[in-house]
């Protein structure tokens, strides 16, 4: 067997476990009874650590750098062992003894972390939160960086991010942000109570499996379930698993859905030959995401799109029957300055990433002490949505980030609104009339499209190339900017 070969079973050894933990891991959020927590926990630690130290081995690296030199630079397999060595090379910079003391400090954070937030007790936190940062530094010291440590820790999300590119991501659209949400809060305010009420989990169970099918979410190859927290897991490109959740609020299910069936169909688009190996899926964070806002906030609450579903939306609860399209599609665009992330509308959601960029920047840099954290953060929100929380429940304390060690992962949720506008724009240009290609719930162009400008690479091209490669230039907000401002002055009547 050459080193590529060698190398190739011990990958697919490792993909198994890896998609056994997942499946465990899938089941424990959807079916498992919570007796069986203690054991699941254990079960999932034992093969997180078989994958864990077959990939990390030196056999792993040797064959890398073997079959390197047997390759043609240019091939598939070449960019298979680029994958495979950054991979490896983050794995194995960090001295297991750091590893094993993260995830048990990771662990207890977590559990003061829901108390804490219950109790609205920033001070029972704040101790521990200081520990997870000073193991984030560690960590960043071990993988190394040129310029910022920030830097160290964004690239482990997102590929070649760094502290100053983020900065000039953001520096672009700070203020047109700001003054589109001061001059939108100081308009008359769209209704959107007719989207609360008693909705019969059925129907929106059913409704939301005919918008899948819809757009192309190819559910012989997938399935949707219920979990308390909505995500996107897949075991291989044929089996790739959506939750959702049933709330009064009827878009939590219905945009939740649309959500993950981008995460989703990004995972299908992969090419069948990739199955099980290091270049299927998706490139990045920020890409990935960039696909789940453009099902979600693109295509999901566009007034084509509803055009065609309202009627339907309406058959499936009647009570919505008396409402026209202009007032649903205003209702499901409301944009309001909010103290909750998770809720937050398209308008307003980068200013609250923006706030978190700034204060984990200074806390990894050590600019900002622990306990002064609820009041920069305060601070901050009444600077950039002139709203402050009236508790650190609902501020500082409210994401389960920070708790679990993951700094510098909040930036990818912004690159994800920016370049879903930017990647848009191009699929508009090549297709025309994209308006009443969703309007007749023509998806497959759009989707076949983005297949194959995006989810056919899966993790063959750097993410900067692939958004290259895609869009014709580098990741900026003016797609962006562009796209919302003429989306919001037409709906709250703005010039
Ligand atoms: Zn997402």
């Amino acid at each position: 067997m050459s080193a590529l070969e060698q190398l190739k079973v011990r990958l697919a050894d490792v993909n198994a476990l890896n998609a056994a933990e997942s499946v465990l891991g899938w089941d424990q959020q959807c079916y498992m009874p919570s007796g069986g927590a203690e054991a699941r926990g254990e079960h999932m630690a034992v093969l997180s650590r078989m994958a864990h130290e077959i990939f990390t081995a030196s056999e792993t690296g040797e064959a890398v750098e073997k079959a390197k030199a047997q390759v043609d630079p240019e091939s598939e397999d070449a960019a298979m062992l680029d994958v495979v060595a950054r991979d490896y090379a983050l794995r194995t910079k960090i001295p297991a003894s750091l590893v094993a003391e993260q995830a048990k400090t990771a662990a207890q954070a977590h559990e003061i972390w829901v108390a804490a937030r219950k109790a609205n007790d920033f001070a029972a936190f704040a101790p521990i939160l200081e520990k997870m940062v000073e193991l984030a530094r560690q960590t960043a010291e071990h993988l190394g960086y040129k310029e910022h440590i920030y830097d160290a820790l964004t690239d482990l999300y997102e590929e070649g991010a760094t502290k100053k590119g983020w900065e000039q991501m953001f520096g672009g659209m700070k203020e047109p942000l700001v003054a589109l949400v001061s001059k939108i809060s100081a308009s008359p305010q769209v209704d959107d109570s007719f989207l609360y009420g008693d909705w019969p989990e059925s129907s929106q169970r059913s409704f939301t499996e005919m918008l899948l099918k819809e757009i192309g979410f190819d559910l012989n190859r997938g399935r949707q379930d219920t979990a308390p927290h909505p995500f996107c897991t897949n075991f291989s490109i044929g089996d790739v698993r959506l939750t959702t959740r049933f709330k009064n609020y009827l878009p939590s299910a219905v945009m939740g859905t649309l959500h993950e069936a981008g995460h989703g169909m990004y995972e299908q688009g992969s090419p069948l030959s990739w199955d099980r190996t290091p270049l299927a899926g998706g490139v990045s964070l920020g890409v990935h995401e960039s696909q789940s806002r453009t099902w979600e906030n693109i295509v999901g609450r566009s007034k084509p799109f509803w055009s065609l579903y309202l009627p339907k939306l309406k058959e499936t609860f009647p009570t919505l029957s008396p409402l026209d399209l202009e007032t649903f599609y205003k209702g499901i665009n409301k944009v309001e300055a909010s103290l909750i992330r998770v809720e937050a509308d398209e308008v307003t959601y980068n200013l609250h990433i923006m706030i978190r960029f700034e204060l984990e920047c200074a806390m990894m840099e050590g600019s900002l002490a622990i306990k002064d954290l609820p009041a920069a953060w305060n601070e901050k929100y009444r600077e950039f949505l002139g709203i402050v929380p009236p508790t650190d429940s609902d501020g500082c304390l409210q994401d389960v980030h920070w708790s679990s060690g993951l700094m510098g992962y909040f930036p990818t949720y912004s690159m994800g609104n920016l370049l879903s506008y930017q990647i848009w724009n191009c699929l508009v240009a090549d297709l025309g009339d994209v308006d009443s290609l969703m309007a007749k719930g023509e998806f497959k162009p759009i989707l076949d499209w983005l297949i194959e400008k995006v989810y056919r690479h899966g993790r063959r091209y750097k993410p900067a190339e692939l958004i290259h490669m895609a869009t014709g230039k580098p990741l900026g907000p003016e797609d962006y900017l562009a796209g919302i401002t003429d989306k919001y002055s037409a709906i709250y009547g703005l010039n």
